[in-house]
């Protein structure tokens, strides 16, 4: 049997080291030119049963040993003292088992578990896809029995067999701008962060000595037409967006989003489709039910996602996979459906509305050391939680 799986994110390795596991021959293409392993991109969450999936892959130990060191955030308001509160007190809503990492290192991981059983293509997409065939971009064709887009929120399987973006996406209302920066603010081992209404920004230091990495969510009640290609006008944005709402730290810190190589900025929108199968192709990840970049726990969704998926594949013939693709969908509607709750809560809790939910949110930090456990897990539970999205979710 023969998969082949379009992304090689967090989603599309997973799957094809389960799918390896289980004697299929799996080739996957990447739009990117290589792996952006290491330290690169932003941080990722890996909740409850998406540790079990690491754990089960036997890349436990290394992940939990590159987590992140961050213990503590600093809320920093302009003409007041900041407020310092361990982050393990913030997330204890949030789950039990839980481990912070970033998103590079986390692909690295997975790149090099399945570089010796996978025909990586990078720098290849699929241009063409008829039923089983594949018209790839270096003008090959391959013939598979499954084929299956892991790549991602702007996912070029999902345009080819399900049509447009627009059609699947929903906008949550904000935008999301991540770079790399030198570390300006000084502000040593914690995670820095400023609110305004309708904005808040992180800057945490890297696992590169000097180095620090901005995070900024803002609001807005409209979507902005913006083109992903061009770097210089999509700073702009992220600069118009902010303003200087945030105070001279964070102006700083903007500053220097017109040096950052690694620029990101995108809306926070979910991928809501009502099936994600259709013949041979299905979808993983992001890709089928993005529940929102930062806001929503996707990584923990594609993780066990693509671990289901590869489940119900296990022992099936040509004629088994629809069977086995509508099983997965089944398997997954729960946690699906919860994940959408998650990202509009987790983005109401982490951004404020108004002044007097900025007040709010500094009296809640001040306050949460000082509460007993259970209630400072009601207060931190984010409307259920990206890790309780994934709970009913029993691992096969
Ligand atoms: C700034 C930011 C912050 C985030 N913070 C968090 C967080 O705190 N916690 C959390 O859990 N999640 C977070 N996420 C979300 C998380 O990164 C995703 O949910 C997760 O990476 C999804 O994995 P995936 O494999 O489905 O897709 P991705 O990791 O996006 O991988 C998709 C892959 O497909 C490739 N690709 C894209 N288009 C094509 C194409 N047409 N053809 C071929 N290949 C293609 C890409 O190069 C990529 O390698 C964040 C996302 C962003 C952007």
């Amino acid at each position: 049997m023969h998969a082949l799986i379009s992304g090689a994110g967090i989603a599309g390795p997973v799957l094809a080291y389960w799918l390896c596991r289980n004697g299929w021959q799996v080739t996957v293409v990447d739009r990117a030119t290589d792996m952006r392993a290491g330290d690169g991109g932003h941080a990722v969450d890996l909740f409850g049963p998406a540790v079990e999936v690491i754990e089960r892959m036997g890349l436990l130990d290394r992940v939990t040993g590159a987590r992140t060191a961050n213990d503590t955030i600093t809320l920093f308001r302009e003409g007041r003292r900041p407020i310092t509160v361990a982050t393990a007190d913030l997330a204890g809503g949030i789950s039990g088992r839980h481990v912070e990492i970033m998103r590079g290192t986390l692909a690295g991981f997975l790149h090099e578990a399945t570089l010796d059983d996978v025909d990586y293509r990078f720098g290849t997409v699929i241009d063409r896809l008829d039923a089983g065939r594949a018209t790839l971009s270096d003008g090959t064709t391959i013939e598979a029995d499954l084929i299956v887009g892991a790549d991602g929120l702007h996912s070029g399987v999902r345009r080819l067999v399900f049509g447009a973006e627009r059609d699947h996406r929903r906008f949550l209302g904000a935008y999301l701008g991540v770079y790399t920066l030198p570390d300006v603010l000084g502000a040593g081992p914690t995670v820095a962060a400023f609110t305004a209404p309708g904005l808040a920004a992180t800057v945490y230091p890297t696992r590169t000595e000097g180095l620090s990495r901005a995070l900024f969510l803002a609001r807005t009640p409209e979507e902005i037409p913006h083109d992903r290609r061009d770097p210089r006008a999509q700073k702009r944005l992220l600069r118009e967006l902010v303003g200087d709402a945030l105070g001279p730290r964070v102006a700083t810190v903007l500053e220097h989003a017109g040096a950052a190589g690694d620029f990101y900025l995108d809306d926070i929108s979910q991928i809501r489709m009502d099936t994600w199968s259709r013949g041979p192709v299905t979808l993983v990840g992001d890709a089928g039910y993005g529940p929102g970049p930062a806001v929503g726990g996707g990584t923990s969704l594609a993780a066990a996602g693509a671990y289901v998926l590869a489940a119900r594949l296990r022992d099936v013939t040509v004629a088994g996979i629809p069977t086995a693709l509508r099983e997965y969908e089944d398997a997954l509607a729960a946690p699906v459906r919860n994940s959408r709750r998650i990202g509009p809560a987790v983005l109401n809790a982490i951004v404020p509305r108004s002044r007097s939910q900025v007040w709010a949110t500094a009296q809640v930090m001040r306050l949460l050391p000082h509460l007993p456990a259970a209630v400072r897990d009601r207060l931190t539970a984010f409307g259920g939680g990206p890790a309780a999205m994934l709970d009913g979710l029993t691992l096969p």
